[in-house]
């Protein structure tokens, strides 16, 4: 298959599948979800999504449809249908179909939608341009729900504005980007904001982290000013999908692009995990 969408057990082309509407996600986005890259058919850093998976699940108290051990063979089952090697795999679980109420639904099972889709291969960027808005979402950014409405608000003024990410900057302090985590070098330390219930801890971000200590560069997690942000050798913009994004400007000013050297050797170290 050219791609694939799963729900409950039903196998479609994505353009094919149906929900129905009394999907608790389509009324209150009553759901987390996932997403990861898929090479030569291997779902990348799996165990990473399937815990996180099951945190902001446990978070807003949804129960899993299936052990995470039998999801992971679902998700593997599927990328194994679809002919490219290099995949984009979503998937979400929303809280049951039941008429519309706010009050969970009594005795529903949750519901599993996946979707996986060809992609061109690792995406990186030495040309991101950043711009800034207030962060006013939600003091629970660790879930990965799927009420993104403040997220999209973000990304699109970002794009109007000319730039490629919007950064989150809440109280003065850089918390994450709409769809990303954002850390930045200064003098040879990594520093990122602090794994907290005000941003998403990413993947790519905790790889990051583990990178540092393979190649000994010392890292902090602390939340760093706007300012701070605009000072530094490099910004690195960072995501399952974007996993070296490396800013260039930000709020229009030139930014980054200082300490090249490290740059590389995280992205040649994630070259390295993803053919293991
Ligand atoms: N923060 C937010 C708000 C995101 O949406 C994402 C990507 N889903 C990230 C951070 C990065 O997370 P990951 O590295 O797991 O893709």
């Amino acid at each position: 298959m050219n791609d694939i969408a799963y729900y409950n057990g039903k196998i479609t082309a994505i353009n094919d599948m149906m929900i129905p509407a009394n999907d608790r996600g389509f009324y209150f986005g009553d759901g987390i979800y996932e997403a990861a890259m898929v090479y030569n058919h291997k779902i990348f850093a799996l165990e990473d999504h399937l815990d996180r998976m099951a945190n902001s699940a446990a978070m807003v108290r949804i129960e899993l449809p299936y052990s995470k051990e039998r999801i992971g063979e679902i998700l593997t089952d599927l990328v194994n249908q679809v002919e490219n090697d290099c995949q984009f795999l979503y998937w979400q679980i929303t809280r049951g179909t039941a008429p519309r109420n706010h009050l969970f639904p009594a005795q529903v099972p949750s519901n599993l939608y996946v979707y996986s889709k060809p992609c061109k291969g690792v995406e990186m960027s030495d040309e991101y341009k950043l711009k800034s808005v207030e962060d006013i979402r939600f003091h629970c950014c660790n879930i990965k729900t799927l009420n993104l409405l403040l997220n999209v608000l973000a990304i699109q003024t970002a794009k109007e504005n000319g730039c490629q990410e919007a950064v989150f900057v809440r109280d003065g302090m850089v918390t994450e980007g709409s769809h990303s985590n954002i850390s930045i070098v200064k003098d040879g330390v990594f520093i990122t904001h602090p794994a907290d219930n005000l941003v998403l801890p990413g993947i790519e971000r905790k790889h990051l982290l583990a990178y540092c200590r393979e190649l000994g560069i010392p890292a902090e997690e602390r939340a760093f000013t706007l300012d701070e942000l605009k000072a530094a050798d490099e910004i690195l913009v960072t995501s399952t999908s974007h996993p070296s994004m490396r800013v260039m400007e930000v709020d229009g000013q030139p930014a980054g692009m200082k300490d090249p050297e490290t740059i590389a050797r995280f992205r040649a170290k994630y070259m390295e995990d993803i053919a293991k």
